[in-house]
């Protein structure tokens, strides 16, 4: 089958390799497509979460790997002692593996358990023809009535939603959402339909423009810390809940500066590397801190497919356009990378010879 491997820093070549099968207990899929993120092209660019040089201990996979964490796709073989699913149905996953038995799992957090990995970043992901599963983090996506190119944002969906319980605002609230785009876009969403009000900002006015559409009430345009302080400032917005999606210092400024004394700061954006907090105003305005990490699949993922189906359509501005897999660095890594990517979300279509148009009904 084709598919996308990573050999190394800025090394991923399109290459035939074997046909993956199933071993006890997993599905293979069949992708039907595999969205990217700013974590593919920041591994791209040589961070290290790909287990090349050492044996994930989870997984098990050690040298070159196919990325790939935000696919959806129907049935193609079903491995022993697997039941509940039929050939050729569609299905969903989160992408989330844990291990069961570290206290975090066995208390429910499978988010933050201690051998927490993702197929697509610990193991062979989904920018290829086929990707092994293990069944128990699949979903059938019908019963969610959920289309196929709408199914393949349920990760990025899956993680907003675990983070607006970790921040938990109250309905009718109105929270700060500080960056709209890969993740920020869902998590506006996700709070709006639970009733939250929410006010989003971000350098981009395009972004902020599918934010609106996707139920943010207000926007603030701003592309440094004292912009977006000075804006809120002037409109006497003090929200007691900031989201900050962006993992950056002026959004981490901005926020501990936003949050009304007594509030809550809920870092959603993995930052680069440490990054200096004013620490004394966290401490004088009795703030909490609240991070939140990947996704609890079993939870957040059927959430995250029930939101996809409910508005369909509003998606289509986030990922209007799905790439062939040969295009994924050049028109799709590079590109986020360089920060001019055209869309909020680009999808990888291993079946396409030619860049398509997504269809979210
Ligand atoms: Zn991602
Ligand atoms: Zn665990």
């Amino acid at each position: 089958m084709r598919a996308a491997v990573y050999h190394g820093p800025r090394d991923i070549r399109i290459e035939d390799v074997p046909r993956p099968r199933p071993v006890a207990g997993e599905v293979l899929v069949r992708v039907h497509a595999n969205g990217i993120c700013g974590t593919d092209a920041s591994e791209y660019a040589g961070a290290q979460m790909y287990p090349l040089a050492h044996r994930h201990p989870l997984t098990g996979h050690q040298g070159p790997m196919i990325p790939g964490h935000e696919f959806a796709g129907t049935i193609e073989e079903v491995g022993d002692g697997v039941e509940g699913f039929r050939e050729s149905e569609p299905v969903v996953t989160g992408a989330a593996l844990w291990c069961g038995e570290c206290p975090q799992c066995r208390a429910g957090r499978t988010s933050i358990c201690a051998m927490y990995a993702t197929v697509g970043l610990h193991r062979d992901g989904g920018l290829a023809e086929l990707v092994r599963v293990p069944a128990h983090i699949v979903f059938r996506a019908a019963p969610f009535g959920l289309g196929a190119d709408a199914a393949v944002l349920t990760q990025p969906m899956a993680i907003a939603v675990h983070a607006a319980r970790r921040g938990a605002p109250a309905a009718g609230e109105t929270v700060l959402v500080i960056g709209a785009g890969g993740i920020g876009a869902f998590l506006i969403y996700a709070l709006a339909q639970a009733g939250v009000r929410v006010i989003a900002s971000d350098v981009a006015a395009e972004r902020l423009a599918v934010a609106a559409s996707l139920g943010a009430e207000g926007a603030v345009q701003a592309g440094t810390a004292a912009e977006l302080t000075a804006a809120l400032q002037r409109s006497g917005f003090v929200p007691a809940t900031v989201f900050e999606v962006t993992g950056s210092d002026a959004g981490m400024t901005a926020a501990i500066a936003a949050v009304a004394a007594g509030g809550r700061l809920v870092t959603v954006g993995i930052a680069k590397g440490p990054i200096a907090i004013d620490a004394r105003r966290v401490t004088t305005k009795e703030l909490t801190l609240i991070g939140t990490n990947a996704l609890i699949g079993r939870e957040d993922v059927p959430e995250a497919a029930r939101l996809l189906a409910r508005e369909p359509e509003r998606w289509q501005a986030v990922a209007p356009r799905a790439i062939p897999l040969d295009r994924v660095i050049a028109d799709g890594i590079v590109p986020m990378l360089e920060g001019r990517a055209q869309s909020i979300k680009l999808l990888v279509d291993p079946t396409v010879r030619r860049e398509r148009r997504t269809a979210m009904r």
